[in-house]
């Protein structure tokens, strides 16, 4: 232990934990790579001005949950809470979407920050995956992006998660049902927060997860009622492809999302093994955001799926990932000049690719074999003084214990022809 913690609401990745969660990241990223998604990588901070724009004031990410700052030189800053805004900022700034076909697809992967109550699967950091596709309004694009969400999951062994699917309407049909909702939420008995709520972003109030509250909500008009003819049809269309697709959805005309900029497709991932913390990726369509941000009218789509949370939903599924061992062979020496030969046995069968490591510090036969064994290796090369006299190693298979005696000169071929 040093003077020094983690920060509250952190955690560190270490080996071996940390081999899924490459894992994982690798599996959400796998399907979007294949699928014309571009990687985008953006400052890990931004102007708190296009968090409040990009997200909205009235969010709790915004409202709560932002660490914000000045700098030296007086700018303000955030560190991100989520990447929506940094990559439609980024696009928007490098001017992608004049350079080629709509939509220009993006994928990415990163920190977040939240200023949170830290608890089981709601850190203050956190990892998450997330694509967007900007510029196109197509409901095959919307099908496109839960689809991918969906492949992941499984390619990964989850199997108890559902996917909840809605339409919030857009900007012609949104505004009406907004004012019969405010109408039929003012005559409730709610507290004084919840009641500010209502006049600046009522759908979240149908988002509220208090029984006290939900239970006033029985005989709230349903937004599915409003949905314009645009809109109702646009969703009828997502839903048919995602049903020809094989996909298993459920309606949940409660989800409305925590983000100001959302419009017509939204849903959520949730996964039942998790508790309260049970949503592991969402997203949706945000038709407005590019012109919230100054930029020409983008409709488009995106999600995030969260890294750490995907991980516990492996833990409660009980499902552990195949990660191969990191290192196919471990190379012992036994004295100096075998050490130095080792080591250019070493060096040379890392350049052929082969994933090797080296019993360092000196240590007896006995201590480098168990280093050795819990590498995980499928071989070991060891050489003493007698061996190099003789111009061998003994190449020891740790599956089968069999051990050979090979020419010094031709163990590197050796080895990558029994590893191929
Ligand atoms: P919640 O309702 O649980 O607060 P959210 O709606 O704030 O989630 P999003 O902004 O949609 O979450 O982020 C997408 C995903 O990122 C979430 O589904 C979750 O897996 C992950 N995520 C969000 N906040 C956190 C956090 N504080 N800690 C760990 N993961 C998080
Ligand atoms: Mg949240």
């Amino acid at each position: 232990m040093s003077t020094f913690q983690a920060p509250r609401g952190t955690y560190d990745l270490l080996p071996p934990d940390s081999a899924t969660y490459l894992a994982v990241r690798e599996a959400i990223a796998e399907p979007l790579k294949n699928s014309g998604y571009g990687y985008v990588e953006t400052p890990g901070f931004e102007s708190v001005e296009l968090f409040a724009r990009g997200v909205g004031e009235s969010t709790d990410i915004v409202s709560k949950e932002m660490y914000a700052f000045e700098t030296k030189g007086g700018s303000k800053l955030a560190l991100r809470p989520e990447g929506t805004a940094s990559v439609l900022r980024a696009a928007l700034e490098a001017n992608l979407h004049k350079q080629g076909v709509l939509p220009v697809k993006l994928w990415y992967s990163g920190s977040y920050y939240r200023y949170e109550k830290p608890q089981k699967g709601r850190y203050r950091h956190f990892s998450q995956v997330g694509a967007e596709a900007i510029g196109a309004e197509d409901p095959a694009l919307d099908a496109e992006l839960i689809i991918l969400a969906d492949q992941a999951y499984r390619s990964l062994g989850l199997r108890q998660f559902r996917i909840l699917l809605n339409s919030l309407g857009d900007q012609e049909c949104r505004p009406v049902y907004r004012e019969a909702l405010q109408g039929f939420l003012r005559g409730l008995d709610l507290d004084e927060e919840t009641r500010r709520r209502i006049e600046i972003n009522p759908l979240r109030v149908l988002d509220d997860k208090r029984s006290e509250v939900q239970k006033q909500l029985v005989g709230a008009p349903s937004l599915r009622d409003y949905l314009c003819e645009a809109c109702r049809a646009y969703h009828d269309e997502v839903r048919a492809l995602l049903t020809g697709a094989g996909v298993v959805f459920e309606d949940d005309e409660k989800l409305v999302r925590g983000l100001d900029y959302y419009t017509r497709t939204t849903f959520e991932f949730v996964h039942d093994g998790l508790g309260s913390q049970s949503a592991v990726g969402g997203g949706g369509r945000y038709d407005g955001l590019s012109e919230m941000l100054g930029g020409p009218a983008l409709p488009s789509v995106g999600w995030a799926l969260g890294v750490d949370r995907t991980v516990l939903a492996l833990r409660a599924e009980g499902v552990e990932l195949e990660i191969p061992a990191s290192t196919s062979v471990f190379a012992v020496p036994l004295g100096e000049e075998a050490r130095r030969v080792l080591f250019g046995v070493v060096t040379r069968l890392r350049k052929e690719g082969v994933a090797t490591d080296f019993a360092y510090g000196g240590r007896g036969l006995k201590g480098a074999m168990k280093v050795a064994n819990r590498s995980g290796a499928r071989y070991t090369i060891v050489a003493g003084e007698r061996d190099l006299a003789e111009g061998v190693v003994q190449l020891k298979d740790m599956e089968s214990g069999e051990q050979n005696a090979i020419p010094l000169a031709d163990v590197v071929a050796e080895v990558a022809a029994r590893l191929s």
